[in-house]
């Protein structure tokens, strides 16, 4: 029921009703599922965004299909004839579900609509947010190991007391680029210490996850979270399935989530009947679900050297080399400031998003940035070990970002209850907007958030490839793959 929920904007609490089929065996009431749904909804009412979801008679419709059933057996070609109890049975079935029909009917009635474009745009908001999330929390990381580069360049060429024929090749802008590499398929690695290496390049950190724990994945569900995602608990690495029957070729029903549809020209697949061990632990490397990360993409760090040729040719007296130092150094401390205004952009950005998703949202949501960002803050630490490595200036630095994400949450709060500061669809695009046209770092959130785009219009263009083919004459199998991906 999570994902469901989590898709809906909280305008459209007062519009849920709940329908329950195959009511006959529970007198016409919500049965076992009445408890666990009760106590669904009020755990969403106890936090954030405290959202009242009605749930007494008027939001709850109980139905049964047995009569219908009855009617189609008892008529021709099938003329089935069955006792006057079972008749009694049918008919109490039929009459209660009418009512119940005409019950619901009148409350739909009654409903002011809910409107739907306002759920879809919040949607693909929310989306796009989602997918930038990662990248710019990497980005971030990118942005303080740039800085310390610059910091590190500045006090070299300040300090340089060397031949005047070396101070060239010293004089140069350092730039660390994050480059992404969109994977063929998703996969689920661990982000354990004891699952990654990191790796010193030159002085800065990068973190590699060495376990695949799931490759190919073929999960769809995700609750947004990068970390702890609870739709990791369908994967293939938090469940263990053993064989009880023989394999068939067979339609595709009753599938295990996680699964690799791929039917034989007659829509079919060969089907296994097996048994599950579910575990929050994964079987693969023995960790919680909580420290592993769904990845459509893989990062590496390129260290380059922007020079400016033609000024610093030659450089022959004194005077000409303390100029070309003092050049340096302002071009770099104007580097270093352009730099943390972007990381100040990034951070009132995120700190919007929050804001934006936890003032929408209908079901209580993580704060995904911030948790992220804590994790790319344990790697550097573990990291700490390394000679010369810009660990410390980084786990400084995204320290102080996360604290002025706290602040910046805070003052968006505050706006929010003096009805200034609520955030808009539109000015979600906005910012989408100003941050992919930043001057350093525009051009890395482009390429991020278009590879993420990507990665999951293929995952969706899959699904659609699995109903899509198979034999004309296998509807049946058609419409269980369609069912099957889509709950
Ligand atoms: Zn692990
Ligand atoms: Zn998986
Ligand atoms: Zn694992």
């Amino acid at each position: 029921m999570h994902p469901l929920f989590w898709h809906l904007n909280k305008s459209a609490a007062d519009n849920i009703l709940f329908l329950f089929t195959n009511a006959r065996s529970t007198q016409y009431a919500p049965g076992d599922t009445g408890p666990a749904l009760k106590q669904f909804l009020s755990d969403i009412k106890g936090e954030y965004p405290f959202v009242d979801i009605p749930y007494h008679k008027k939001t709850i419709y109980c139905f049964d299909n047995e009569a219908f059933r009855f009617a189609v057996a008892s008529a021709p070609p099938n003329n089935m004839v069955f006792d006057d109890t079972l008749t009694r049975d049918y008919e109490v079935s039929w009459e209660v579900s009418v009512k119940e029909c005409d019950r619901l009917l009148e409350r739909i009635i009654s409903l002011s609509p809910h409107i739907v474009m306002e759920t879809l745009s919040l949607n693909n908001a929310k989306q796009h947010i989602i997918l930038l999330t990662q990248p710019l929390a990497d980005i971030a990381k990118n942005i303080s190991d740039n800085v310390y580069e610059c910091e590190r360049r500045k006090r070299k060429i300040y300090e340089f007391t060397d031949d005047i024929n070396h101070l060239q090749k010293d004089l140069y802008i350092p730039s660390v680029d994050i480059e992404s590499e969109p994977l063929d398929q998703p996969k689920i690695v661990c982000g354990d210490k004891k699952c990654c290496t990191q790796e010193n390049i030159n002085g800065n950190i990068k973190t590699h996850f060495k376990t695949n724990c799931h490759s190919p994945c073929y999960l769809t569900y995700s609750d947004g979270n990068i970390l702890g995602n609870k739709g990791l608990l369908d994967c293939k690495a938090s469940n263990k399935y053993e064989r009880t029957g023989p394999d068939r070729w067979d339609y595709p029903k009753n599938m295990v989530p996680d699964t690799n549809i791929e039917l034989n020209k007659d829509g079919k697949m060969l089907l296994h009947t097996v048994s599950t061990t579910k575990s929050d632990k994964c079987f693969g490397c023995g960790h919680s679900f909580q420290t592993h990360l769904h990845i459509n993409f893989e990062t590496k760090i390129v260290k380059k050297q922007v020079r400016d040729e033609s000024k610093y040719k030659r450089i022959t007296t004194v005077k000409e080399m303390t100029l070309a130092q003092d050049e340096q150094i302002k071009k770099l401390e104007i580097t270093i400031e352009e730099l943390s205004k972007e990381n100040h952009i990034i951070t009132k950005a995120m700190a919007k998003f929050a804001s934006f998703i936890k003032n929408n949202a209908l079901t209580p949501s993580n704060d995904v940035f911030e948790d992220y960002v804590k994790f790319i803050i344990k790697n550097e630490e573990q990291a700490g070990n390394f000679d010369g490595s810009s660990s410390r200036v980084t786990i400084d630095k995204l320290t102080q970002m996360l604290k002025q994400y706290e602040y910046d949450k805070v003052i968006l709060d505050a706006m929010k209850k003096s009805d200034h500061g609520s955030i808009w669809v539109e000015d979600i695009e906005q910012i989408i907007k100003q941050l992919c046209g930043l001057k350093w770092n525009g051009k890395a959130i482009k390429k991020l958030l278009a590879s993420q785009i990507q990665s999951k219009d293929q995952s969706h263009a899959q699904n659609e490839l699995v109903i899509s083919c198979g034999h004309p004459t296998t509807s049946v199998g058609k419409l269980n793959a369609f069912w099957n991906k889509i709950f």
